[in-house]
């Protein structure tokens, strides 16, 4: 399975300066076997970026959109306008869970949407530090997984990839601690679990699964090379070149081994 390096640059950049970042990653990052990259800039500077991009190097993902295709929906962006720009779309990142409120019925129906438009939902699933603190981190991340995924068929779940944060390890949040290696093997593997047992081991398979929560080049490679780790969503670190080159260099070392 390839490795998947994603920088979500949140509500970072005008256009363009996003176009001037894409400009300097383009020259940096060569296209490497394995290694998917992709970044999430914001929606209005997807277009531009879109001409911009050389693919094979760089795909470009939504950090959001509204699952209807069309109508009466002032301030929306649907999947259908977005086709011709992304490969990608994230889907429930905590920003949108906690601030905007975004329902599990929001996530699914927006997961449903991307895979009917022909664009791979990353689906962010994650516990907050007080769900953690009570021993909750099992049952929300099962309940976030299968909420998200409750509309799709199991042909199209090879479309999904999912990202585990942690809310508590990301580091715009206020008091973000860093996820030990440990921490996230654990989740990973309870992730991994109840997609084998709803699914089945050979679809599970096929269902990539990042890591994201304050990664830089520090630590990257200790989160790459844990067990069924197939890559990084990086908030921070993806919105300075050198760094987020850097990830990609470690990633590139980790996947070839
Ligand atoms: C994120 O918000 O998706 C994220 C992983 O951010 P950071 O890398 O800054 O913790």
């Amino acid at each position: 399975m390839k490795t998947f390096i994603v920088g979500n640059w949140k509500m970072n950049f005008t256009v363009g300066e996003s176009s001037l970042y894409l400009h300097k990653l383009l020259k940096r990052i060569k296209p490497a076997k394995n290694l998917e990259i992709a970044v999430a800039p914001s929606t209005i500077a997807l277009q531009p970026l879109s001409l911009q991009t050389d693919r094979k190097k760089i795909k470009l993902a939504a950090q959001n959109f509204y699952f209807r295709d069309y109508g009466a929906y002032t301030g929306e962006v649907s999947i259908s306008q977005l086709r011709s720009l992304v490969d990608y779309a994230l889907v429930g990142h905590s920003e949108r869970r906690y601030i905007f409120h975004e329902t599990d019925k929001d996530i699914r129906e927006k997961v449903a949407a991307a895979i009917r438009g022909g664009i791979r939902p990353i689906l962010c699933i994650g516990e907050t530090e007080t769900e953690r603190d009570f021993g909750e981190t099992e049952g929300v991340l099962k309940d976030q997984l299968f909420g998200g995924l409750q509309d799709v068929s199991e042909e199209d779940l090879n479309k999904v990839i999912v990202a585990y944060e942690p809310v508590w390890a990301i580091s715009s949040v206020k008091g973000a601690k860093l996820a030990s290696p440990d921490d996230v093997q654990k989740s990973i593997n309870i992730i991994r679990k109840h997609l084998a047992a709803k699914f089945g081991k050979e679809r599970e398979e096929k269902i990539p699964v990042l890591y994201g929560g304050s990664v830089n080049p520090q630590n990257a490679e200790a989160y790459l090379t844990l067990d069924d780790v197939n890559g990084l969503l990086i908030g921070g670190a993806s919105l300075i070149a050198d760094q987020f080159d850097d990830i990609i260099e470690i990633a590139k070392k980790v996947t070839n081994k």
